[in-house]
């Protein structure tokens, strides 16, 4: 699963968007229809409320290398170079056995996950 994607491709309601700029996350999953219908409502961009996540499509993704996730990669080599050592303790997150982002960099992903606002534009 790609823990960032746009409305567009979302199946998940990943998370909201604090005012403190980190994301709550929500579990168990529910669809992602729920933060959709919600931003709607207020009338708001979806992703720059919510994070949503959705099938990883690999190649069609302008983040992808040919191997990995280019996105993943490079947010944690930036929050390692601002924080330093990852946050030990994991979110509760309900896509982490799928999650692209972490079976790839693994729980330094998590650290840098919880600082991501998804740019959709
Ligand atoms: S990077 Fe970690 S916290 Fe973020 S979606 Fe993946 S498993 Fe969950």
């Amino acid at each position: 699963m790609c823990p960032s994607t746009p409305a567009a491709n979302a199946t998940v309601f990943l998370g909201m968007i604090t005012a403190a700029g980190r994301v709550a996350y929500v579990t168990p999953a529910l669809p992602a229809e729920v933060a959709v219908n919600a931003a709607m409502e207020a009338g708001a961009p979806v992703e720059a409320r919510y994070r949503l996540a959705g099938p990883c499509v690999t190649s069609s993704c302008g983040f992808w290398t040919g191997e990995h996730c280019g996105l993943g990669e490079r947010l944690v080599a930036s929050y390692a170079q601002t924080a330093g050592e990852p946050e030990v303790d994991l979110p509760r997150c309900a896509i982490r056995r799928t999650c692209r982002w972490f079976a790839e960099q693994g729980p330094a992903a998590c650290a840098a996950c919880a600082h991501v606002v998804t740019d959709a534009r």
